[in-house]
């Protein structure tokens, strides 16, 4: 009963985590003008990240904006330069933020680290406390660039920003006076101890983030492989009848928006079986590969080559007439006559072939319709005595 209760509860956790990270994803998908599901591409993850993170220091420079104008300076150029510094940076994250939005994620990181680095050093050289020793607090801003830099460049970025900045204040240090009687030496260590932490956490965070790039990569081609697998016939290779069915309704939707016609071939194998019941089915088998193949090699790219069932096979042709679809069907059926196919010991050649053809929309109004007129066509063909090709007869234009 208690454990009942508990993994209920675990449970009901378990869900508001995970829709709290998937509104947090659909979110920084807006941000980043990708659509809500977005994707696991590395790009687009990157995108995302760096959208987040824009938007977070965003809204930090409103926070200090805000803060800065309840604050009292006693100097006019403090004043004045604690109100401009946040405001130049917010202007900078903008374009940031919009650059990423149009995909030059490299720029728009680039962008909001630089930004950060000149909006830290445009305060430690007029800040006068600063030069007076009076107020080192600035300077650990620095730490600020090392983070931003950490989450979103990479670590030899990282590296060369942080060992530029911490030499560049070493030597401003040491040409100050005022600045040499300070305690710089805890400064510089807590800047190089923040260098450490930052590189540690760009590491980390990395290798994390090309793990996981490698891992979405590998699901990706498994899942493409799985697809082919489900779309193509392993025997031949060729699309099987599910593609088909669902090409068809896409490319007969695209044809009539183009008030084109689509053909279809349906072709058959005469006798086969004699082929299978003389040589077996291994030998039958690799006479519909090698078949396969050939259909294959004789469509253009946009046409699709299917095997519809056991002897039978259908090529699909957008933009082809009726006449166009008619010749490459005869054309196909009398090459057929000199093929020669060597299969171990077996030799057989000039197989007969049947095809049945239709055109969209002539002889049907959806592609379902026109693959039956194609196959009652190739129906036609077997009964008129094999060896032929027979057109579908057209359908009454009101239908
Ligand atoms: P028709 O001229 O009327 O087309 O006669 P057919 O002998 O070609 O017979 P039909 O097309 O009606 O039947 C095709 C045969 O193909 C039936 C089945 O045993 C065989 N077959 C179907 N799929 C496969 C397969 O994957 N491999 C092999 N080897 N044979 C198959
Ligand atoms: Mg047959």
């Amino acid at each position: 009963m208690i454990e009942e209760s508990i993994r209920q509860k675990n449970e009901a956790q378990n869900k508001t985590a995970d829709n709290l990270q998937s509104s947090l994803r659909v979110f920084g998908n807006r941000l980043a003008n990708l659509p809500d599901q977005g994707s696991e591409l590395p790009a687009d993850r990157q995108s995302r990240l760096l959208a987040w993170t824009l938007f977070l220091l965003g809204l930090l420079m409103v926070f200090t904006e805000i803060l800065v104008f309840t604050l009292s300076y006693d100097t006019e150029i403090r004043r004045y330069l604690y109100r401009i510094v946040p405001v130049a940076y917010f202007l900078v994250l903008v374009v940031s933020f919009f650059l990423n939005r149009l995909r030059r994620i490299r720029l728009a990181a680039l962008m909001a680290v630089i930004g950060s680095v000149i909006a830290v050093w445009s305060v430690i050289l007029s800040d006068p406390l600063i030069r007076q020793g009076l107020d080192l607090i600035p300077i650990c801003y620095i730490a600020l660039t090392l983070l931003i830099s950490a989450f979103l460049l990479n670590r030899i970025d990282t590296f060369i920003l942080s060992i530029v900045q911490d030499a560049a204040l070493l030597i401003l240090i040491l040409n100050d006076p005022i600045l040499r009687d300070t305690n710089w030496i805890s400064l510089i260590t807590f800047l190089v101890f923040m260098t450490v932490i930052s590189l540690a956490i760009s590491h980390i965070m990395r290798t994390d983030l090309d793990q996981i790039d490698r891992q979405a990569q590998s699901l990706l081609a498994h899942e493409a492989a799985l697809k082919d697998l489900a779309i193509r016939d392993s025997l031949t290779g060729l699309y099987n009848r599910l593609y088909l069915d669902e090409t068809l309704k896409r490319e007969i939707s695209r044809i009539t928006r183009r008030n084109s016609t689509l053909g279809v071939i349906m072709i058959d194998i005469d006798f086969f079986k004699t082929i299978n019941d003389t040589y077996g089915h291994g030998i039958g088998d690799e006479f519909l590969r090698q078949i396969g193949q050939i259909l294959a090699s004789r469509v253009r790219d946009s046409d699709i080559a299917c095997r519809y069932g056991g002897d039978e096979f259908t090529l699909v042709m957008p933009d082809a007439s009726l006449d166009a679809t008619y010749e490459r069907a005869e054309s196909i059926r009398l090459q057929a006559d000199e093929w020669v196919f060597e299969i171990g010991p077996v030799q057989i050649h000039s197989p007969s072939l049947s095809c049945g053809v239709a055109v969209y929309p002539i002889h049907g109004h959806t592609g379902e319709t026109v693959l039956e007129a194609a196959d009652h066509a190739l129906y036609l063909a077997k009964q008129n005595g094999r060896n032929r090709t027979e057109v579908a007869e057209p359908v009454p234009t009101d239908q």
